[in-house]
């Protein structure tokens, strides 16, 4: 028993009193009311008082001691007022005293509430207190009363502890009734008392008569109602009708009505002793019956409670959840089901799993599965779901793995699937959008870097070409040549021809040079007007005359028609700047190198190339 140490308080005051006075009164009404025998067997409600007050506060070790003390003193009080020699009282405190030590320590482990009662652990340790108390103190209490009777020991200790037993019984659930129940407030009993009113008056009705007839042994008639009461009102059922029956009985048999007088004995004790043992079986019946019904009813309550909060929850979440063993066997879907896929729960139960997965999902999903049941336990996904009218929704699933409870193997999963249209959709935007800027800011980038006449390379490119070529050939990566080149006499072009036709014979003549450009790394450029640019990579003088050649070649192959230039047709004039290490400080130097050769061809007849520093290459 944990006793806590509550040291005493002027508030714990009513206690001492109230148990003194109780005390003090079952004494002295016991007395009065059951006769002026000398026996234990009359005090039999005195344990059962005692208890039902102090077990509420046993744990408060020193006041409960006060209120036992004052206990004592009230018997005695109760004693000296019934005009009693002084040594039957104070021997009557010491049993009832050693009974309440004994019982209430067995009792307070549990039980200290009336509602303690209503489960079967505190079951069997209120039989045990209702028994080893009252034994115990049986077997004391019957040795004063042996010496000064001079009756038989073995029959005082029965009568002693059956007595306290019975009191303990009857007493005790009633007084916690009364004084922790939750019809303490007798309000509250109302609407009990609807249900099971009439099965307490019916029970009442048939005690009445059981004990007011004389003539035929009909005891056994009580059980039926009293197994009605118990049905209709537990464990409070039980103890009214105990109470009931113990007022009913004893004031019967006193009065000289009953079965009991039935007995052949002439001994009034006997016929109280033989009631006391008819009540004390009666309750060991009721009791136990109610306090397990209550227990049982609780425990649906609970369940019933329980089962309505999930099946709240699981109808009222948007979520859909799924619930799903790897054997198939066990599968559960939420309400959420309706309105994320059309079909209801049932429906959506009598699909194959894998066919409410989109086709190009499936394998993601059976992936997911397998893993999972390979140990895995927890997986987020997203999967086009099925839709009743045949579309496809996107959804996240998250789902984890339970497991068996004892070997903690994987048995199935349970998933949350969650709508994500707005959410994929607003992706996707967002997707397309990031792909529009990028397309746009490569747009831009290129008509930074491009001519749009001819759609090649401007000379900004060209430019940024130079100087990463130079950065390669100082690394001795390469050899370079650069070329300058012109269309001859275009203005006469444009004048005769258009500025439309001229513009047609800067595309045809850029495609040409292109062709001839035509490596990796190669560069053309329209430099401006009718001039372009060509940067070879990894070539010697010897190749670039060689491509310098082919060119002008190609370009008169055209055969576009030119009356103003001597040849009848568009002629271009070159000029070429192999790099050499003077350029790698300068780039411009090297252009200009190509643009002096330029002059160079065109200032020797046109329609040719010339190399910086060399002599006429072809004419
Ligand atoms: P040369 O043989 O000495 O180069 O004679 P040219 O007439 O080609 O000489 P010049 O460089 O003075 O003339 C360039 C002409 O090219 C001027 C202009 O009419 C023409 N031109 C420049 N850019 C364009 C263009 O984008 N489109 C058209 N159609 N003509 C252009
Ligand atoms: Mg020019
Ligand atoms: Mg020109």
């Amino acid at each position: 028993m944990a006793e806590t140490k509550v040291t005493w308080d002027q508030k714990h005051l009513p206690l001492v009193i109230g148990n003194f006075l109780a005390c003090a009164i079952t004494i002295w009404l016991t007395y009065r009311v059951i006769g002026h025998v000398k026996e234990l067997v009359f005090l039999w409600p005195l344990t059962g008082v005692q208890l039902g007050i102090l077990l509420p506060q046993w744990r408060c070790g020193t006041p409960r001691k006060f209120a036992q003390f004052a206990g004592a003193l009230g018997v005695m009080a109760g004693g000296f007022l019934l005009h009693e020699p002084l040594w039957f009282p104070g021997a009557i405190a010491f049993i009832s005293t050693v009974e309440v030590w004994i019982a209430g320590a067995i009792l307070s482990k549990d039980i200290t509430t009336f509602e303690d009662l209503k489960n079967r652990r505190s079951l069997l340790q209120f039989a045990l207190g209702a028994t080893v108390g009252p034994v115990s103190g049986g077997f004391i209490g019957a040795i004063p009363v042996t010496l000064l009777l001079h009756t038989s020991y073995a029959r005082n200790v029965t009568v002693a502890s059956l007595s306290d037993s019975l009191g303990i019984g009857l007493v005790l659930p009633a007084m916690l009734f009364i004084l922790t129940g939750k019809y303490r407030n007798p309000l509250k009993l109302v609407p009990r008392l609807k249900m099971g009113g009439p099965a307490l008056l019916f029970f009442i009705l048939c005690s009445i008569a059981t004990f007011w007839q004389t003539s035929n042994p009909f005891l056994f008639m009580i059980f039926p109602p009293m197994i009605l009461l118990v049905l209709s009102m537990a464990l409070e059922g039980a103890v009214l009708g105990s109470v009931a029956l113990t007022i009913i009985g004893f004031y019967a048999t006193i009065h000289g009505h009953g079965p009991l007088w039935l007995s052949k004995t002439t001994l009034p004790e006997e016929r109280l002793l033989l009631l006391q043992l008819f009540l004390w079986m009666s309750i060991a019946t009721s009791l136990p019956v109610g306090a397990l019904l209550d227990e049982q009813r609780r425990a649906e309550k609970e369940t019933s409670e329980a089962r309505r909060i999930y099946q709240l929850l699981l109808e009222n979440t948007e979520d859909m959840i799924v619930l799903s063993s790897f054997s198939g066997k066990e599968r559960f879907v939420s309400a959420a089901s309706l309105h994320l896929t059309g079909w209801t729960p049932e429906e959506f139960l009598k699909l194959s799993p894998l066919s409410t997965v989109h086709p190009d999902d499936r394998a993601m999903g059976t992936l997911v599965i397998e893993s999972m049941m390979a140990g895995k336990r927890e997986h987020t996904f997203r999967y086009r779901l099925a839709q009743k009218d045949g579309a496809w929704r996107w959804v996240e699933a998250y789902a984890r793995t339970y497991l068996a409870p004892t070997t903690d193997q994987p048995l199935g999963y349970v998933g949350t699937i969650r709508d994500i249209t707005a959410i994929k959709s607003a992706e996707d935007a967002w997707l397309r959008e990031i792909d529009e800027l990028s397309r746009s800011k490569q747009e831009l980038s290129t008509l930074a870097h491009t001519d749009t006449l001819t759609g090649l390379p401007n000379r900004r490119t060209f430019d940024e070409s130079v100087a990463d070529v130079i950065v390669r050939a100082q690394r001795g990566e390469l050899q370079a040549a650069l070329f300058m080149i012109d269309i001859d006499n275009f203005k006469l072009y444009n004048d005769r021809y258009g500025h439309q036709a001229g513009d047609d014979c800067l595309r045809k003549v850029s495609a040409v040079l292109k062709d001839h450009a035509g490596r990796r790394y190669d560069v053309v450029a329209r430099w401006g007007g009718e001039e372009f640019a060509i940067l070879l990579y990894g070539t010697d003088l010897h190749g670039a005359s060689a491509v310098a050649n082919d060119t002008l070649e190609s370009v008169r192959a055209l055969r576009i028609e030119h009356a103003g230039n001597p040849p009848g047709i568009v002629t271009i004039s070159m000029g070429i700047a192999m790099l050499t290490p003077e350029f790698f400080a300068e780039p411009s130097m090297w252009i200009q190198a190509a643009d002096r050769a330029l002059y160079l061809s065109k200032r020797s007849g046109r329609n040719r190339a010339t190399s910086a520093g060399l002599d006429l290459l072809s004419a």
